[in-house]
């Protein structure tokens, strides 16, 4: 199917995209011919200096850039709270989705949807690192400045990533995504070094808050057509949010699960509890203003972010993971920045007792024997 002057149809949410703003030095690399193949019809402005001026509605600008800093970024994580240790593949910054709740509105200044034109030196960059040192592990994403996902369908970008590292034993990627797009699958060597991952959440937290996004149906029926090509999935219940009844959603969506995956094929699964910066919350009331979980009971924790109080955050997590051991997902459970005594009361059990949350991931990335060599 074709949209206008030949071009394919694209997602429903990358057709809003009025104008595609390009670094001078990237306007004829491959990754920008390729967009140009696919949105013939926005403004094309060449940008010779720095954009200074942000333009209006930013979430409907394509900007193609030259990145000149450092793709490979720690993971940046909670001092006070028991952090993952996972590196970020930086490819981009921005999402045209708009879940209520992205933390994204308060870490960047514009909306922009910022895609790096340069691949060439995103590759060299970490075709270095891993290169240099084969006997250490990476475990990495490109999710957390941007849905890993979200854009593939005009930059391909995903599809290239997993080629290059197909050649690193000692490379595990992971790609978070709200949306549906497995084109990448295809150029994987490995099935066993790439973890594609979905976000979960409430039935109806999905259609009122996560806006352009992928139905949990859609997401695990993915999730399955990966499992069922040798890959293991990743699940993150993050944020899970309190509303009434939350009891009733989010055991659907555990049931769901049940429905789709077998144990096995699951790497992991997060648990974590809506927190954000102060700053967030009137962010949100602006934008979303229909947005009701942002009045719930929060406190401000240790390192300065709002949380649901705790016996209330230690129900909802409590809750979820006793579900999700129940179909047989005990082993995959961990939860994103919550302290010691969190972990004891959720789970049962501290990071120290799984030998450290960074090396348990790491372990659960790398450790089940893939069942399948791809190409
Ligand atoms: S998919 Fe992720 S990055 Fe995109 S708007 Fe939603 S939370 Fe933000």
């Amino acid at each position: 199917m074709t949209g206008g002057h030949g071009a394919p149809l694209l997602p429903e949410h990358l057709q809003g995209i009025s104008r595609v703003l390009v670094d001078a030095s990237v306007q004829d690399s491959p990754l920008a011919e390729r967009v140009r193949g696919l949105l013939p019809e926005p403004d094309w402005t060449v940008l010779t200096g720095e954009l200074c001026e942000l333009p209006d509605h930013g979430d409907r600008v394509l900007y193609l850039k030259e990145h000149k800093g450092r793709f490979l970024k720690p993971c940046p994580g909670t001092s006070q709270y028991r952090c993952c240790g996972y590196r970020i593949i930086h490819i981009g910054e921005n999402c045209p989705l708009s879940c209520t709740y992205c933390i994204l509105q308060a870490y960047f200044q514009d909306r922009v949807l910022k895609v790096w034109a340069n691949p060439e030196d995103l590759f060299a960059e970490l075709e270095s690192t891993f290169g240099k040192d084969p006997g250490r592990r990476f475990r990495v994403g490109t999710g957390e400045f941007t849905d890993s996902l979200v854009l593939e369908p005009l930059t391909g970008l995903t599809r290239e990533l997993v080629g290059h590292l197909g050649r690193f034993d000692n490379v595990c990627l992971e790609l978070k995504s709200k949306v549906v797009d497995l084109s990448w699958m295809g150029s994987v060597r490995r099935a066993d070094r790439v973890l594609p991952a979905w976000s979960m959440n409430a039935p109806c937290i999905q259609r009122d808050e996560e806006c352009g996004s992928a139905s949990l149906e859609e997401r695990l029926r993915a999730a399955r057509e990966c499992a069922r090509a040798g890959f293991r999935v990743c699940l993150h219940f993050d944020p899970v949010i309190h509303f009434p009844g939350w009891q009733r959603e989010y055991g659907r969506t555990v049931e769901m699960i049940g429905d789709h995956l077998r144990p096995e094929e699951v790497a992991y699964v997060s648990l974590g509890s809506f927190r954000c910066m102060p700053g967030l919350k009137r962010i949100i009331q602006e934008r979303h203003p229909g947005s009701r979980f942002i009045y719930n009971e929060y406190v401000v924790g240790l390192d300065g972010k709002m949380r649901l109080l705790r016996p209330l955050r230690v129900e909802q997590l409590r809750f979820l993971a006793g579900r999700l051991e129940a179909i047989g997902l005990r082993e995959q459970l961990y939860l994103c920045m919550e302290s010691d005594l969190v972990w004891k009361e959720v789970l049962g059990r501290t990071v120290r007792e799984l030998g450290g949350l960074g090396r348990y991931l790491e372990a659960r990335a790398f450790g089940a024997k893939g069942r399948g060599t791809m190409g």
